[in-house]
């Protein structure tokens, strides 16, 4: 060691030059001591004794400071490892730290962390070990206490103008709020959520946390389905606190037919299979394949008589082309060859086709994504 006429103020050693701290840089008081003293009060980790999490057991939110956050955590173990990394310090003159850290689960509501910590200090390796004990403590937050209580803001009933909602419509719809709150929920906005989806006879019924919410569901409904919606107060309770609480149903009403539907206009062109109802209603001819669109003043419910829908079609054997207009097929009940219209969805190699029989007679069906030439 060179001599640099510099003591160890504690030790009186002979210590090396340091550089001196760049002006504005705080003078280090430990700076001055020899290694051998500075590593004597070295503590490269400042663990807490233990740590408390309180986790809400419903839904996993973890209390920290004085709100819950939605971590995303799996399990404890997890929002332990989390809280860990939170509470320790690590010295700051410490160079390349690295730590790992290995839980050991002692009961139900405790985990002890060992932690192991590297690092270069003075360009010395050091290492240390800490074991921290993680006490999970489980509650309700605040909103799963809201939720479990049955609290809500606003109604979203989607109902069906003249017929019941199918049940995809009724599934889609449900998840539609679902996941309309899930993304809410990751931009960390824990005011939104579903206290209840059910389905009801007529429809579905969804209770959701705030009008604001309730407001952008029913959007949401009349964009993928088409239809309308109006809002009404329907309620005016108080709650704990004596402020009054209004209460807001969104009746959203799904238009009188639903793609996949086939009806007849009787309009003299035949049967059409609906595959819009956003804005006028819109469908393909079943005797010719070519669009059919409702006037404005129809909008999406014109006057029509209901067929069935896609579903209802069954697969028939192809007999024989005719010419361009006419096709002739097995009548799927009968098995009798007839002859039918042939639309320009019918693909001329096909074998089967799918066919629907009414009254008044056999119209061959396009597969789903035709739209009408
Ligand atoms: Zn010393
Ligand atoms: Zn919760």
């Amino acid at each position: 060691m060179s001599k640099s006429g510099e003591f160890c103020p504690r030790c009186g050693d002979d210590v090396p030059k340091r550089p001196e701290p760049l002006p504005g840089e705080p003078r280090d008081r430990d700076a001055a001591l020899c290694d051998a003293c500075y590593f004597e009060d070295f503590d490269l980790v400042d663990a807490p004794d233990r740590i408390e999490v309180l986790v809400c057991s419903r839904c996993g939110a973890v209390h920290r400071g004085n709100r819950w956050l939605d971590v995303g955590a799996k399990d404890y173990t997890d929002v332990a490892v989390d809280e860990v990394a939170e509470a320790l310090g690590v010295h700051l003159k410490a160079e390349q730290v690295q730590w790992g850290v290995e839980p050991e689960q002692v009961d139900q509501n405790t985990i002890r962390m060992h932690c192991t910590f590297s690092g270069l200090v003075r360009g010395t390796p050091v290492e240390e070990q800490v074991v921290v004990p993680v006490k999970v403590s489980r509650a309700t937050c605040k909103r799963c206490g809201r939720i479990s209580g049955g609290a809500y803001a606003g109604e979203v009933q989607v109902r069906a103008e003249e017929r019941v909602p199918t049940k995809e419509e009724r599934e889609r719809a449900m998840e539609i709020a679902h996941d309309m709150v899930e993304e809410r929920e990751a931009d960390g906005d824990r005011e939104a959520y579903v206290t209840e989806a059910k389905k009801v006879d007529d429809g579905a019924d969804i209770k959701i946390s705030t009008n604001k919410l309730g407001r952008m569901l029913s959007k949401r409904l009349v964009e993928e389905f088409g239809g309308s919606f109006e809002e009404y107060a329907t309620l005016v309770t108080e709650d704990s606190d004596g402020n009054e609480v209004y209460r807001v149903t969104f009746a959203v009403h799904l238009p009188r037919y639903r793609p996949g539907e086939i009806i007849d206009p009787e309009d003299g062109d035949g049967p059409v299979l609906v595959t819009s109802v956003r804005g006028n209603l819109k469908g393909v001819r079943l005797t010719s394949g070519g669009r059919y669109e409702a006037r404005f003043d129809e909008g999406d419910a014109p006057d029509a008589l209901r067929l069935g829908g896609r579903e209802d079609a069954v697969e028939t054997t192809v007999v024989a082309v005719e010419d361009e207009h006419a096709v002739q097929v097995l009548d799927p009940e009968t098995f009798e060859s007839v002859s039918i219209a042939r639309p320009d969805f019918f693909d001329p190699d096909a074998d089967q086709v799918d066919v629907l029989k009414v009254r008044s007679g056999l119209y061959m069906v396009p597969e789903e994504g035709v739209t009408g030439a």
